[in-house]
Order: C-alpha cells, then sequence, then structure tokens
C-alpha cells in the first residue's frame, strides 16, 4: 500500500504520527508548511505530522507559549526546521507582517493549512451581533486573509501549492445549537470550492476538510463560556447524542489531511457522523 495509506493506518491503530519512526520522512521534504491554530488540537497534530513527513513547518497561534511547544516538537518529530509566530489570524495587518516576513525569511509556504477557529454555541437570538462579528472575524476573515496572503504568493511563484481550510460538518448540518459558527463554517467551505475552481489551473489544490466531533480543546467545557452548568451538560450531551462523540483523536484529522494534500480532494468529511451528515445534508448533495 502507498506510505499515506500506512500512515493512515498506524493513526488509526492508535500509534501518534510522530511515533512512526520517520519512515515518511521524504514525503514531504523541503517543502514549508503553515498551519494556523496550531497550537492545539487539530493544528498542532497536523503541524506534527508534517513535521513527521519531512516538511519545514511555520507553527502560528495567537497563544504564543502554545505556538513554541508546538515548534520544538515539530523539531522533535523530525522537521528539519520549525519555526513558531504569534499571529491573530483576524488582524488583517498583523497577517500581511506574517506573509512578508514567512516569504523573506522561510521562503513561499507550499503547503497553507488555515486552522484557526474558535467555537460558539447558543440559539440564533441568544447570539448577539457582538458575538456573530467575532466568530466571523476569526472562522471567515482569517481563512480569507490567509488565502489571499499566502494564496497570492503561491500563484505568483507558479510551482504550485495546496491550501486545506478547517471548516466542520457543521458547514453543511444544520444545527440549532450552533447557528453563527455553522454559518461560519458554511462560508468557508464555499470559499474553498470557489478558489479551488479559480486555481485549479495554476497546479494549486484547495481543500475544505469537514471534521465531526473531535476530542479538542474547542470541544471541551471551556468553550460553552457563558452558558450555565446545566445547560452546558445538556449541550454535551446533545452533542454526544447528535454526534456519538467517539473517541476522535485529532491525530486522525491530521492524517486526513496529508492525505487530502497528497490526493488532491476537494471537500474531506472526517469522521463517520460528518461522512453521514454529508450525504444526508439538503444543502450540499452534490459535494
Ligand atoms: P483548539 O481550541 O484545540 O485549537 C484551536 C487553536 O487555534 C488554539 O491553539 C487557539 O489558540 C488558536 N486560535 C484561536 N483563535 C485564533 C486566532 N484568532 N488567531 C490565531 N490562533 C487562534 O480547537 P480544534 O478543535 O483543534 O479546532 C481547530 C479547527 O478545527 C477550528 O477551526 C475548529 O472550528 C475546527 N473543527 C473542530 C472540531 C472539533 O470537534 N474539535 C470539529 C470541526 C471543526
Amino acid at each position: 500500500s502507498s506510505w499515506i495509506e500506512e500512515f493512515v493506518t498506524s493513526v488509526e491503530s492508535g500509534r501518534s504520527p510522530v511515533a512512526t519512526g520517520g519512515r515518511h520522512a521524504e514525503r514531504f521534504g523541503g517543502q514549508l508548511v503553515l498551519v494556523t491554530g496550531a497550537g492545539s488540537g487539530i493544528g498542532r497534530a497536523t503541524a506534527l505530522a508534517f513535521a513527521e513527513a519531512g516538511a519545514r513547518v511555520v507553527a502560528v497561534d495567537r497563544n504564543k507559549e502554545a505556538a513554541a511547544r508546538t515548534a520544538e516538537s515539530s523539531r522533535l518529530a523530525g522537521a528539519p526546521a520549525a519555526w513558531a509566530e504569534t499571529v491573530d489570524v483576524s488582524d488583517e495587518q498583523a497577517m500581511e507582517k506574517l506573509a512578508e516576513k514567512v516569504t523573506t525569511e522561510y521562503g513561499v509556504v507550499d503547503v497553507l493549512v488555515n486552522n484557526a477557529g474558535i467555537g460558539l454555541s447558543g440559539s440564533f437570538f441568544d447570539t448577539t451581533p457582538e458575538d456573530w462579528k467575532k466568530i466571523l472575524d476569526v472562522n471567515l476573515w482569517g481563512v480569507i486573509h490567509g488565502c489571499r496572503l499566502f494564496g497570492r504568493r503561491m500563484a505568483e511563484r507558479g510551482q504550485g501549492g495546496h491550501i486545506v481550510n478547517v471548516a466542520s460538518a457543521a458547514a453543511y448540518q444544520p444545527s440549532r445549537a450552533l447557528p453563527a459558527y455553522s454559518t461560519s463554517k458554511a462560508a468557508v467551505l464555499m470559499l474553498s470550492e470557489c478558489l479551488r475552481a479559480e486555481l485549479a489551473g495554476q497546479g494549486i489544490g484547495v481543500t475544505a476538510v469537514c471534521p465531526g466531533f473531535v476530542n479538542t480543546a474547542i470541544t471541551s467545557t471551556a468553550h460553552f463560556a457563558g452558558v450555565d452548568a446545566g445547560e452546558e451538560k445538556r449541550l454535551q450531551q446533545r452533542a454526544a447524542r447528535l454526534y456519538g462523540l467517539r473517541n476522535y483523536p485529532p491525530e486522525k484529522v491530521a492524517a486526513a489531511i496529508l492525505r487530502a494534500v497528497v490526493r488532491n480532494d476537494a471537500v474531506v468529511p472526517v469522521t463517520a457522523e460528518a461522512r453521514g451528515a454529508r450525504w444526508l445534508s439538503r444543502f450540499a448533495p452534490g459535494v
């Protein structure tokens, strides 16, 4: 089987991607991979998986210590070089500075993973305009800035590349509990498909990765801010019922991201419930 099948199997069998002994060290050798939200969860696992596959890694997070930890772990995992950058992806000027610095000091990014995102639960009428602004600023504008700034440089270089946008199964599965979050992710999904069409002729792939419920900080209690304890428990239980809440580790999403880059997949529903929702959805039947 191909290296990527082996890699995915090793992840699915419970071995960490950083513990596969560097067998795939050359697959992304020489490539520069930038991951946003790399300090935690899916972003951290993705940075480490690319590191193990031999990429040079730029770990970007608004949390400075978390970004530094991922850069350090990336070096240990096999990245020939890894850097940490502290940036809020919703800050256009900061993103411009980042793109300029990365291009000048490390080179043109070959693989961009727009992963940084925040969660927000609450019914539509409980969601304030401030809440909407906050979530769209990070989840949508963060992706727009990343695609514009790094995608343009990829296109100008003329040697191809790949952009992965981490959307969510929430992008095509309506829910009363997550209207703002789901709307932000639906926008990321469509943005990805439009950009994919635009960049196809230039050898630049664009993938929307849509995980279901994954065990990370975003799905932990910390992200039910403003929700009282009883309500939080109820929402958690609903999510558990809705998504099965299996013990789905971020490393499996990372493996799906690497596979999507290798295969140039368009839309990748990760986790069983995300795949199920995709086919059931009224909104994306043809995706
Ligand atoms: P996480 O909270 O563990 O990690 C998110 C990381 O992004 C954190 O390190 C955080 O500091 C960083 N971040 C947040 N806002 C930022 C900003 N404005 N600028 C820079 N960095 C920022 O969460 P996760 O579950 O790993 O989420 C990663 C992505 O996956 C998100 O886009 C999320 O919406 C998406 N996702 C997660 C799940 C899930 O069940 N965990 C499901 C579907 C989609």
